[in-house]
């Protein structure tokens, strides 16, 4: 039986179309997985919801040579068990149900070398368990759809038999280099053949003349684990891991990367993987039989999934563990940071904010201001002086002084204001919401403060300070920005050193 083609598809699907070299590689290929007409005909009464038996066989019978294989299958010990024998399609597909008579279609049409290597019988088994899997799934989820699942998943790795066909050497070294992830492998094809095998897969179900649905859901069988696409796709996309993990040596492992998959998709009531699993297992043996196919021996299902939901929890765990480590960490690097932040707006000596952090929150200040129709005032304030006393008493004790009087002025502003050390012994403060007057009586306090306590003690006797001072408030002037402030502040301050030092001044008034 030849593969005639029906009829082209592949101008049906929504796939990016095979590189030119692939294409005419996979036309010319002799050797190229092919599906007769009667296969055709059967996957496109698959894809009908409703399908009967009857039409199956009414499909089937059309090829005698697969009609005989049918038959004498339904009659094998697995199959007959007490019944009679049995000689016409119906009967035999009716004992072999659906889904195995779709799958003895399959085996029959493209599973003819049945001394084809490992890696041939691999991925029949990967994909009958697929099929089981996938229908399983649907049959919850979509049941309208669960025969057109079973028949995608089954096919959902014709590609990579296509690649093993066409490519055996390039396809062998990278299906069998083991151990590679199926979407490692199909990583891989991408970069050697440019594209990967469900797109080859759906190309080839299409050009066979498949329904282009089923074909599309060839292509698309790989992708993303989500509903997005639907539930059918959903399905079909869980169907790869589930069967991988059924075929890994390490298979409960496996299971809990599937059931972190399967976690955000909210299909867990509807879904029980142990269910799932117990109903592969009971329903593989004979659809194994059919390929001929010696799969990896059961699996204690229930345990398996306990322990894939422990795993599971031990590596939620332990990435909570690491999540809290790296969180602890960033909370050690942003307190660093506003440390550094903070301390790049101190004066060392005093404590206080330096000329920067005064002069852009000045201007912040200013703006908002501004916007919003406020006041601010802002006092500037000269050690008299201090030169002086540098050089009287030594500049460590000009230092302490400075220190002392940084002190002192800390303790006088209030919330909410700021006070800095402008430069070498010129401090200003910035009073948000002040008055002149009220800006005035806070200069006051520091000249009282100032009078009362003496700055350091030498020798026994005490060291007092005066200091000039210049106040500008927002609302006294024409102000352009936050600079023309201070220079009215510094003016008003002049005008008291140029009168005797020691005093207030007040810029407009
Ligand atoms: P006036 O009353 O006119 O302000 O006289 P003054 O001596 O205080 O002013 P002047 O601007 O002539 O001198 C300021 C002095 O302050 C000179 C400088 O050595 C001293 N000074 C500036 N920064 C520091 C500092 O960090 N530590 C010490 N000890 N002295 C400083
Ligand atoms: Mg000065
Ligand atoms: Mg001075």
């Amino acid at each position: 039986m030849t593969g005639m083609i029906v009829s082209d598809n592949t101008q049906y699907l929504a796939t990016p179309a095979l590189p030119d070299f692939l294409q005419s590689d996979l036309t010319q290929c002799a050797k190229l997985p092919s599906l007769p007409m009667v296969a055709i005909r059967v996957l496109e009464v698959a894809g009908f919801p409703d399908a009967t038996l009857n039409d199956y066989a009414h499909a089937i019978e059309q090829d005698p040579a697969l009609t005989l294989r049918l038959i004498s299958i339904a009659n094998s010990a697995f199959y007959a068990r007490n019944h009679t024998e049995t000689h016409s399609c119906l009967e035999a597909t009716s004992r072999l149900g659906l889904d195995a008579t779709l799958a003895a279609v399959m085996s029959f049409s493209l599973w003819r070398d049945r001394r084809a290597d490992d890696q041939v019988q691999c991925i029949w088994g990967r994909s009958i368990v697929s099929a089981l899997a996938a229908r399983y799934l649907a049959e919850r989820l979509c049941p309208d759809q669960s025969n057109f699942v079973f028949t995608a998943a089954l096919l959902q790795d014709i590609g990579m038999l296509a690649l093993l066909a066409v490519y055996p050497r390039d396809a062998q070294e990278l299906y069998v280099t083991a151990p590679l992830s199926h979407s490692q492998i199909s990583d891989g094809e991408r970069t050697r053949f440019g594209c990967d095998h469900p797109t080859v897969g759906g190309w080839l179900a299409a050009r066979w003349g498949v329904p282009a649905s089923l074909a599309q859901a060839i292509s698309d069988s790989h992708g993303e684990i989500s509903t997005r696409d639907g539930m059918h796709l959903l399905c079909l996309r869980l169907s790869g891991p589930i069967a991988d993990a059924w075929m890994s040596s390490n298979p409960s492992q496996s299971l809990a990367v599937l059931l972190r998959k399967l976690e955000p998709l909210d299909i867990t009531p509807t879904i029980s993987l142990s269910d799932l699993l117990s109903t592969v297992q009971h329903q593989l043996p004979p659809l194994a039989d059919l390929f001929d196919l010696t799969l990896p021996s059961a699996h204690d299902h229930e345990a398996l999934v306990i322990q894939a939901q422990q795993l599971l929890f031990q590596q939620t765990l332990s990435l909570n563990a690491r999540l809290d480590a790296q969180q602890q960490e960033l909370d050690n690097l942003r307190q660093r940071q506003t440390e550094l932040e903070e301390r790049s707006r101190r004066d060392t000596l005093t404590g206080l904010a330096n000329r920067a952090w005064l002069e852009e929150q000045l201007h912040m200040r200013f703006e908002l201001c501004r916007e919003q129709d406020r006041t601010m005032s802002v006092v500037f304030i000269d050690l008299d002086h201090f030169k002086k006393l540098n050089d009287r008493f030594g500049h460590q004790t000009g230092d302490r002084v400075l220190e002392r009087f940084g002190h002192v002025l800390g303790s006088l502003v209030r919330e909410g204001d700021l006070a800095g050390r402008y430069g070498g012994e010129e401090f200003l403060i910035i009073l948000p919401d002040e008055s002149a007057k009220g800006a005035q009586r806070f200069a006051q306090r520091i000249a009282k403060r100032l009078a009362e306590t003496p700055m350091e003690t030498i020798d026994g006797r005490e060291l007092f300070v005066s200091v000039s001072i210049g106040i500008a408030c927002l609302s006294d002037g024409g102000f352009g920005n936050g600079r023309e402030l201070i220079d009215a502040a510094d003016q008003s301050m002049y005008f008291i050193k140029r009168n005797g030092r020691g005093g207030i001044s007040m810029y407009g008034h």
